[in-house]
């Protein structure tokens, strides 16, 4: 009998542990969403290889080389697939003038606590919500919060609104790295685009 028990018991437990490890890998897995896309994506494409660059400019805030390089970084990172062995269609070149640029970057004063934000507009200048339409430029607005980083929060931050700009949402999946589309800036996330962020992309563009 005390024999029967303890194995009945052993049964039990063996089964508790499957259900709970089941049950952990199962959130893992639910979890574990490489990208998260808004749904809808930008038109015109995202450069094809360089064969059809798109074009992006800095407003006159940017007026120094100390400036420019956290954006011009940034963007070199996603043209390049920092180092990630990803091959996307992206090439954005920046252009000394507006006209022709499909994303525009400003410095705005105000909106604490916010160290950038990014719009999508139509042609006609209309905002569009990103689930719901496709939009054919863009805005990203740094604030003084931005403005008073250092270069390598600058970099990330920018790296970021430019991943809002091409349709990636917001993603907490990965505590840390493996992605720059975390919803709260950490100086533990990757310090550029990471393959999970550029496999978003190409399921967008590709
Ligand atoms: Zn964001």
């Amino acid at each position: 009998m005390k024999n029967i028990l303890n194995f009945k018991k052993m049964v039990v437990v063996v089964f508790i542990a499957t259900i709970v490890s089941g049950l952990f890998f199962n959130m893992r897995t639910a979890y574990a969403a490489e990208y998260v896309l808004y749904g809808k994506k930008m038109t015109g494409g995202i450069g094809n290889y360089g064969n059809n660059p798109r074009y992006y400019w800095m407003s006159s805030y940017f007026n120094t080389s100390a400036k420019k390089k956290p954006v011009t970084d940034a963007m070199y990172m996603w043209n390049y697939s920092n180092g990630t062995g990803a091959w996307t269609p992206l090439m954005f070149y920046n252009s000394a003038q507006q006209y022709g640029c499909i994303l525009d970057i400003h410095k705005v004063s105000g909106r604490p606590g916010i160290g950038a934000e990014t719009t999508w507009f139509t042609w006609k200048g209309q905002s569009v919500v990103p689930e719901r339409n496709n939009w054919d430029w863009c805005k990203i607005e740094v604030t003084n919060l931005y403005q008073a980083a250092n270069s390598t929060k600058q970099k990330g931050t920018m790296v970021h609104e430019i991943g809002h700009v091409l349709g990636l949402a917001h993603n907490d999946t990965f505590p840390n790295g493996g992605t720059v589309m975390r919803w709260m800036y950490a100086d533990t996330m990757s310090k550029g685009p990471t393959l999970n962020d550029f496999k978003g992309i190409n399921r967008l563009y590709k």
